[in-house]
């Protein structure tokens, strides 16, 4: 199982490390050998993960550590059988997660982004923001034209953005009732209003709600959109 460096017996042994106590040097270690630049992930990340899981209780650093391997699951990492063999380390991870969440963490938003990426939410826990200030980009389509979605507290309209001008032709979304989020837009939703993160709920309303394109009128489920329009090609 070798690491980012090529190594194989290094994690084991920094493994070791951190399970007798914490230790910011073995810490930084196993950052940069498991959680890899340009979103790769390598054996070694994936044959780490129970037992990050199983620290990740009592250290932070564990955890985030654990949910950047996650997120990188994504990838094409070629370790599908590694992957599939952490199971029930990632079952373990995502109740893990969502206590955590219900402690009103300070870390708030990277915790559900990392339990979105244990739910193999992949695409959602690499997009979403806090909605403070967020745009989304993507395509109508009915006639093609490129919508600029604006969920922050600046508004939350769709429009066509113009270099000069800035968002032009704006129009209202139109949020979607707590009834009609599709599965993970609900999760999303039902779990921001439990924890008391009311702009995260918010947010979330709009962005699996609809919106009219101001070109054409025609209205459209923001979320479906801009999946189809960001997916992952998969070779
Ligand atoms: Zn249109």
């Amino acid at each position: 199982m070798h690491d980012c460096r090529g190594d194989v017996d290094r994690v084991p042994a920094l493994l070791e490390r951190v399970e007798l106590g914490d230790n910011a040097d073995a810490w930084e270690e196993l950052g940069y050998r498991l959680a890899l630049e340009h979103d790769l992930v390598f054996p070694a990340g994936f044959a780490a993960l129970p037992r990050l899981v199983r620290l990740a209780s009592r250290s932070a650093r564990a955890r985030g550590l654990a949910g950047t391997i996650l997120r990188r699951a994504a990838g094409h990492h070629g370790c599908d059988d590694l992957l599939a063999d952490c199971a029930d380390a990632i079952a373990e991870f995502r109740e893990l997660l969502d206590r955590h969440l219900q402690s009103r963490p300070a870390d708030y938003l990277a915790t559900f982004l990392d339990l979105l990426a244990a739910k193999e939410e992949y695409h959602w826990s690499a997009v979403l923001g806090d909605f403070t200030d967020d745009f989304y980009h993507l395509a109508c389509p009915h006639c093609a034209v490129e919508v600029t979605i604006a969920i922050g507290n600046h508004g939350r309209y769709s429009a066509v953005r113009d270099w000069h001008l800035g968002d032009v032709d704006r129009r209202g979304l139109l949020p979607a009732s707590s009834e009609k989020l599709s599965s993970i837009g609900r999760w999303m939703h039902e779990t921001a209003v439990r924890d008391g993160h009311e702009a995260l709920a918010d947010g979330v309303a709009h962005l699996f709600g609809r919106a009219e394109c101001p070109q054409c009128a025609s209205v459209f489920n923001i979320a479906d959109e801009y999946t189809s329009a960001n997916r992952p090609v998969l070779l």
